[in-house]
């Protein structure tokens, strides 16, 4: 068996004529709390959505916990264990928060199946258990941001990707949504994070790897990787 949770290799995707990643190469152990950082349009949210199943690479391989997943369609990877949140919160509006919740479980297997406690101690691991009877439409963006979250939470995933969950939030917040993340970290969830708040990336990571135009540049300890000459010139010329 391999140590990593999940280990890609060459992964290389083009939309047309237009080479979006170039042979990235990413490993992760498991339970490990990673920041993906980059400017816009280097190449992120491909990455992830490669991982993740929204889209296949047209090179390269995925394995997760052992087995090839690369061209698995999304669904089946998040049965794997595999869950992200989107930047944009998508929740079910006529729905109540505790329903929103409810949804993703009707999708797990049945071996798998939720003890009845089990939306309870989700809402109360996003910290929305009294706000279990509301409307979405009546949550605070940092709200939504923690549905999102419980959302991808609901299907027991092993590895969660964040994927700016934090854009728009005030210094607070992102100091709550830092401290969720940290929780669900510790209750054994590997995370990759991708963040363009600095504080909360260095807050949160204990690996940073940086994407610049499609090829991944640095990989390593934070502060170390923040000192990398090709990352500061890839932000200051943002
Ligand atoms: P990031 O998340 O780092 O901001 P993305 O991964 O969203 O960047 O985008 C990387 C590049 O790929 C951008 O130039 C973007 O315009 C392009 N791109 C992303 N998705 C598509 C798509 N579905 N079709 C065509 N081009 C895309
Ligand atoms: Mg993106």
């Amino acid at each position: 068996m391999s140590e990593f949770i999940l280990s890609a290799k060459g992964i290389t995707k083009r939309f047309g004529g237009f080479t979006a990643l170039k042979g990235v190469d990413f490993e992760m152990a498991p339970g490990e709390r990673v920041g993906l950082i980059g400017p816009n349009g280097s190449g992120k949210s491909t990455f992830v959505n490669c991982l993740a199943g929204a889209l296949t690479p047209d090179e390269g391989s995925i394995v997760f916990r052992g087995d090839d997943i690369t061209t698995l369609p999304s669904w089946k990877r998040a049965r794997a264990g595999i869950a992200r949140s989107f930047q944009i919160p998508r929740p079910f509006k006529g729905l109540t928060v505790r329903q929103n919740i409810e949804v993703p479980l009707l999708f797990i297997p049945r071996e798998n199946a939720p003890k009845a406690d089990e939306v309870d101690r989700i809402l109360a691991s996003i910290g929305l258990l009294e706000k279990a009877d509301a409307s979405p439409k009546s949550l605070s963006q940092v709200e939504l941001r923690k549905l999102e979250l419980g959302r991808a939470l609901a299907a027991h995933p092993r590895l969660l990707i964040a994927d700016e969950a934090m854009a728009g939030l005030s210094d607070g917040e992102v100091v709550e949504i830092v401290e969720l993340l940290n929780r669900l970290n510790e209750s054994g969830i590997a995370i990759i994070m991708i963040e363009h708040i600095m504080k909360a990336v260095l807050a949160f990571s204990e690996r940073v790897i940086v994407i610049v135009a499609g090829e991944k540049i640095a990989d390593g300890e934070p502060h170390e990787v923040m000192k990398h000459p090709e990352v500061e010139r890839a932000y200051l010329g943002q």
